[in-house]
């Protein structure tokens, strides 16, 4: 008999940085009196992250969806861009509150981002720009998306929200495309328990970028964009700064925590491993299965539903499909015809707990149940 945890298992635990050392950091901002607006601990986490992300320019902000929200507005897009269905509200939320239309595209049955050969085919005269996702750590196919954008001469976005510090051939993520959005929410690998950053290519697009997240102002006499308040204060960014010091530790323990997962998970017929990947090159954000229900015997709301009743608490991501959703059940591309894949995904998809916290015990009872409730 396998016992129910005592406590609730959640999908995530937040990473907690050693008290003491948030504290150390609060009292230089006590002692500075500055709390917000471009402050030294914000100077301090933009030049540190810049560096782990490898980025040319960053700028950060509140929370991820402002940061995508500003960087589309700073592209000055119109029209339609082409995205995934499959991915968080905020990605394609964030095209409908800059007046853009989301073309959805069917991804990729194995690493479930957006498939590019099916990108070309999308394009219409009012197509401005191709807005991909990292989904769960898996990259889009940036090399033939950048071939796509160069020729259509179009924009291309990263939600590079699960890829915090991912890698493509030892090149950072963060360096493809016109810019790319990372999401420092408290559920992220790397957080500032709520904030964002947009890593871009050009000092001038950072500079846009700036004024758009300061309510355009550009000196006190200047207003010169309409743009919202977005900025991250310094109390976020002192947080960051102690969970950066700790980020490697943090990216070991999950590293770890996969492999416990992949012993015992591999090979369980009907049951694949969505972020099977162990490298230092993965950003190890997720660990996320895809339940078969014919091969495997239950189906994944089976498996959702009684993993509850023993305290853990896996989640649907991303479920429902974002097509579906009534601002988009609408358009052309959200048919179901044209997403079969993504149709298929959203309902085997099952994201488990997995954070730096899960200890090898933990890992083996949820493994156990899993395998438990197959009919086979
Ligand atoms: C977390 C997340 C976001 C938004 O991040 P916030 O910082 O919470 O606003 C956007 N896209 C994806 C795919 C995410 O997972």
């Amino acid at each position: 008999m396998i016992k129910p945890f005592a406590k609730p298992v959640y999908v995530t635990q937040p990473y907690l940085p050693p008290l003491d050392e948030v504290v150390a950091e609060l009292q230089k901002i006590w002692d500075a009196g500055w709390l917000t607006n471009n402050g030294p601990k914000h100077q301090e986490l933009e030049r540190v992250l810049s560096r782990v992300l490898e980025a040319e320019h960053l700028s950060l902000f509140n929370n991820g969806m402002t940061a995508l929200m500003i960087g589309l507005r700073a592209l000055e897009l119109k029209g339609e861009v082409i995205t995934t269905p499959f991915t968080f509200a905020a990605t394609p939320n964030a095209l409908v509150w800059n007046n853009l239309e989301p073309v959805f595209v069917d991804v990729d049955p194995v690493n479930l981002t957006f498939r590019s050969d099916k990108i070309a085919a999308a394009i219409t005269p009012r197509t401005s720009a191709i807005l991909g996702v990292h989904v769960f750590g898996n990259l889009c196919d940036v090399k033939s998306i950048s071939a796509i954008a160069q020729k259509h001469n179009l924009h291309v976005i990263y939600d590079a929200a699960h890829a915090f510090q991912s890698k493509l051939d030892g090149r950072a993520i963060a360096s493809f495309g016109d810019m790319s959005m990372f999401s420092f929410h408290a559920t992220k690998l790397f957080h500032t328990i709520e904030g964002g950053g947009l890593a871009v290519n050009t000092a001038d697009l950072k500079q846009r970028i700036d004024y758009l997240k300061n309510f355009g102002i550009k000196s006190e006499a200047e207003i010169i964009a309409p743009g919202i308040n977005g900025k991250m204060n310094e109390v976020q960014a002192a947080v960051g700064l102690v969970v950066a010091r700790h980020l490697p530790e943090e990216r070991e323990r999950r590293q770890q925590v996969k492999r416990w997962y992949l012993e015992r998970l591999s090979g369980v017929a009907g049951l694949t491993v969505v972020t099977a990947d162990v490298s230092d090159d993965n950003s190890h954000q997720y660990f996320v299965i895809r339940i078969n229900a014919d091969q495997f015997g239950a189906t994944r709301d089976d498996v959702y539903e009684k993993l509850k009743t023993f305290q853990v608490f896996a989640r649907k991501y991303f479920f429902p499909l974002c097509s579906t959703f009534p601002q988009f059940s609408d358009l052309p591309s959200s048919r179901r015809r044209n997403l079969p894949e993504s149709s298929a995904a959203v309902t085997e998809v099952l994201s488990l707990p997995y954070s730096g916290y899960l200890t090898e015990e933990d890992v083996d009872r949820i493994c156990a149940m899993i395998i438990s409730f197959r009919r086979t």
